[in-house]
C-alpha cells in the first residue's frame, strides 16, 4: 500500500477541506408565498411553472 512520505501541513489540509461542506439548497419563491427548491412543484399547493401539476389537498 502507497504510504504518503510527508505530512499533510495544516494549510494544505484547509485546502483540501475549503470544498468539504454541505450545499445549501437554493430557494424560491411560489405564487402561494411558500419557499420551495426550484425545478420542483410546490409542496403544499402543487404547482409548477403556474400551473397545478399535483393535485392540492391542502390548497
Ligand atoms: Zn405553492
Amino acid at each position: 500500500m502507497a504510504v504518503p512520505k510527508k505530512r499533510t501541513s495544516r494549510s494544505r489540509k484547509g485546502m483540501r477541506r475549503s470544498h468539504d461542506h454541505v450545499a445549501v439548497p437554493n430557494v424560491v419563491y411560489c405564487e402561494c408565498g411558500e419557499p420551495t427548491l426550484p425545478h420542483r412543484a410546490c409542496s403544499v399547493c402543487g404547482n409548477y411553472k403556474g400551473r397545478q401539476v399535483v393535485s392540492g389537498d391542502n390548497a
